[in-house]
């Protein structure tokens, strides 16, 4: 298979192109580095089936693939919030035109869309019948809507255009290859408790979060790339919930960090709980998470202490 993967230079996409790589198939990486970075692909260079386009999907591409990954789009609140015109015209303006390229050479396409788009949600744990709570005009917006009218352009392309596609709606997830400085809350807190900064626990909080290993994810997302007959939406994550809170304390623990927690105020619109409802992708995949939180954690600070040298 040739692949198409964009944000391939990204923390998930790297992730992506190496298995797909290890797997046999040919990988063109496209990425325009806006938070992705050569360091994340260097060590994949080395593969003769291996190829990277500087490219920002804004604009329209011509490639011969049998199928693309459409990871492309900044994820941490803090970068999708720098140009958020920018990350609207990712999503949408980007799906347009990967869209445009599956039909033209019939390739399969899926589509990294996301827990946001159920927004602040009023059901508990979220399925993918729920339709969401979302602010439209608020400071996440510009995320949760250019995914939500992602998704909504992948299934009118399938309907109208017969192209073949796959929706996954990712829930929070980490590991290695994420930027010391990404925003994230996993990140944040490593990255704090190693320097021996204040971990910044917004809000009280009291606002849980369900965090899957990277591993685990790329598996689902292969799974479902090569499944015949359900294109989703189906929700990926890992649904141990967590406070943010505990998470606080469960780095500071694994660290042994006597490093102080500092409470600052909660962004706005900030999703007070968040857990996948998995049992579709249980079904359909035969998939579900096997990396424990612990064990997560601790590769993901290996590599933290690796990428500052501590
Ligand atoms: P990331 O920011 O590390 O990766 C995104 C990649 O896309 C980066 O390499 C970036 O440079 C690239 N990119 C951004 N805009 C682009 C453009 N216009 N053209 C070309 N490349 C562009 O984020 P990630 O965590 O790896 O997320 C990957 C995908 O998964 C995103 O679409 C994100 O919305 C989705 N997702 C991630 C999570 C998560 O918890 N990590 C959760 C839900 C959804
Ligand atoms: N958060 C926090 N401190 C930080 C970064 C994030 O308390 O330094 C909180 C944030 O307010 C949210 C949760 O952690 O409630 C997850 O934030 P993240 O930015 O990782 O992703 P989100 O799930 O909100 O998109």
């Amino acid at each position: 298979m040739r692949i198409l993967v964009t944000g391939g230079a990204g923390f998930i996409g790297s992730h992506l192109c190496e298995r797909l790589l290890e797997k046999g198939n040919d990988v063109i990486c496209l990425d325009n580095f806006f938070t992705g970075r050569k360091k994340n692909i260097q060590h994949l260079m080395d593969y003769k089936s291996f190829e990277f386009i500087r490219h920002d999907i804004t604009n329209p591409i011509l490639l011969e693939v049998d199928q693309i990954y459409n990871m492309a789009c900044p994820a941490s609140p803090v970068h999708y919030q720098y140009n958020p015109v920018k990350t609207t015209k990712t999503s949408v303006m980007g799906a347009i035109n990967m869209l445009g390229l599956a039909k033209r050479v019939k390739a399969r396409i899926l589509q990294a869309s996301t827990s946001e788009v159920y927004g602040d949600p009023e059901v508990h744990p979220q399925t993918e019948d729920y339709w969401g709570h979302v602010n439209p005009i608020g400071p996440r917006s510009c995320y949760d809507e250019g995914k939500r009218v992602a998704e909504t352009l992948f299934m009118d392309y399938h309907t109208q255009n017969k192209v073949d596609i796959r929706i996954v709606r990712i829930f929070n997830t980490y590991g290695p290859n994420m930027l010391p400085n990404d925003g994230r809350v996993v990140s944040n807190f490593i990255v704090q408790a190693l320097m021996g900064d204040e971990i910044t626990v917004f809000g009280d909080g009291s606002q849980t979060r369900s965090f899957c290993y990277v591993d685990d994810l790329v598996k689902a997302l292969i799974k479902m790339m090569e499944q015949d007959g359900f294109i989703g939406p189906v929700n990926l994550g890992n649904p141990s919930e967590f406070t943010i809170l505990q998470l606080a304390e469960k780095i500071k623990e694994k660290l042994s960090s006597t490093t102080k927690i500092k409470f600052m105020p909660l962004p706005q619109d900030d999703p007070k709980q968040r857990q996948p409802n998995i049992s579709l992708a249980k079904e359909k995949l035969g998939w579900e998470p096997t990396v424990s939180l612990d064990d997560g954690l601790s590769k993901a600070i290996d590599y933290f202490r690796k990428e500052l040298n501590k």
